[in-house]
């Protein structure tokens, strides 16, 4: 029997409706302001992605661009600009930065409560704290689509492959508070295999093509794959997870593919964040 397929297109377009229909409601549109330095390909077209989606949302979209020669002071200064404009709900800066910026100082001066992308320390420590903070995208959207498969974590053993501040570290944290037990493993893990097959939910999230085989999978398992890596085959570009997804998808309960599983849901997040930072600067309720 082949594992069900966990369509994220198909998730990410119900929530994008959600978010829309949530903006549409509030007394002033979202407004979301990415910040863009230089002129990396794959960071314009990521950027150029979420325009459109803030749009179609209904948001108040605005893209900042900077020469990539900027000094790291003219990259504050902007970041502070936005956080002190009352119109902008969400701040976001799209990484990586060019080299010689100094991301962290970047990512220290959007205030707490406009960080869509969850990523400043604020917000990382309100996540361990279980608290109300932005919740990083990526994880977020991992956990809505676990959600769908298994609504109750409780007394399931979640594993998560790779311990990024962008995806493993809060994605662990959050499977945590949905009371799962959980294992991070990492690069300097012994016997992955092992580790992963006891594995109810296992989520990967390392950046190697196909790292995780049929072998490394507990019949029946969830599998969130987050990996999204280019390579060639048959003289073809391809986009493949961390997941050997063809093989796995034979033992696995639920699987999602690469692309169309976690991808779209990032943007999706992304937009929820932003409908709820707004509202919590608007004073209204915040949308569910
Ligand atoms: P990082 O490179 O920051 O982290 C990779 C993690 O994987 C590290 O913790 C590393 O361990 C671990 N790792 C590396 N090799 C192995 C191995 N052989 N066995 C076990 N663990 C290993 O990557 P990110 O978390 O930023 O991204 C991971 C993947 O997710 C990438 O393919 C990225 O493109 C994709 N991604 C997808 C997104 C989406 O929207 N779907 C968004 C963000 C990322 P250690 O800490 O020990 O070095």
């Amino acid at each position: 029997m082949g594992a069900q397929l966990i369509d994220g297109k198909a998730a990410a377009a119900r929530l994008r409706a959600d978010v829309a229909e949530a903006a549409a409601m509030l007394p002033r549109k979202p407004g979301l302001a990415v910040v863009l330095v230089g002129d990396d390909a794959a960071s314009q077209v990521y950027v150029a992605s979420k325009e459109k989606a803030a749009a179609k949302a209904g948001f108040e979209g605005r893209v900042h661009r900077l020469p990539a020669d900027s000094s790291q002071n003219a990259v504050e200064e902007v970041v502070r600009s936005l956080g002190a404009d009352d119109a902008v709900d969400g701040i976001l800066v799209q990484l990586p930065l060019p080299k010689g910026l100094n991301e962290d100082a970047v990512i220290a001066c959007i205030p707490t409560e406009k960080d869509v992308d969850g990523l400043t320390a604020a917000s990382a420590g309100q996540l361990v704290l279980g608290g109300e903070g932005l919740v990083p995208c990526t994880p977020q959207g991992s956990m809505l689509l676990i959600r769908d498969e298994l609504p109750d974590l409780s007394g399931k053993t979640a594993v998560v492959v790779g311990r990024s501040i962008l995806v493993g570290k809060p994605l662990a944290l959050l499977l945590l508070e949905k009371n799962a037990t959980v294992t991070v493993a990492h690069s300097r893990t012994k016997d992955l295999g092992a580790v992963c097959r006891e594995a109810d939910v296992l989520c990967v999230a390392v950046g190697r093509p196909e790292l995780v085989t049929k072998d490394m999978i507990k019949p029946g398992a969830i599998v969130i794959d987050v990996g999204i890596n280019r390579v060639e085959r048959g003289g073809e570009s391809k986009l493949v997870g961390d997941v050997a997804f063809d093989e796995a998808k034979e033992v696995a309960g639920a699987i999602t593919p690469v692309p169309g599983g976690v991808g779209p849901m990032t943007i999706a997040c992304l937009l929820r964040n932003t409908v709820v930072a707004s509202a919590r600067r608007q004073g209204v309720a915040v949308p569910e």
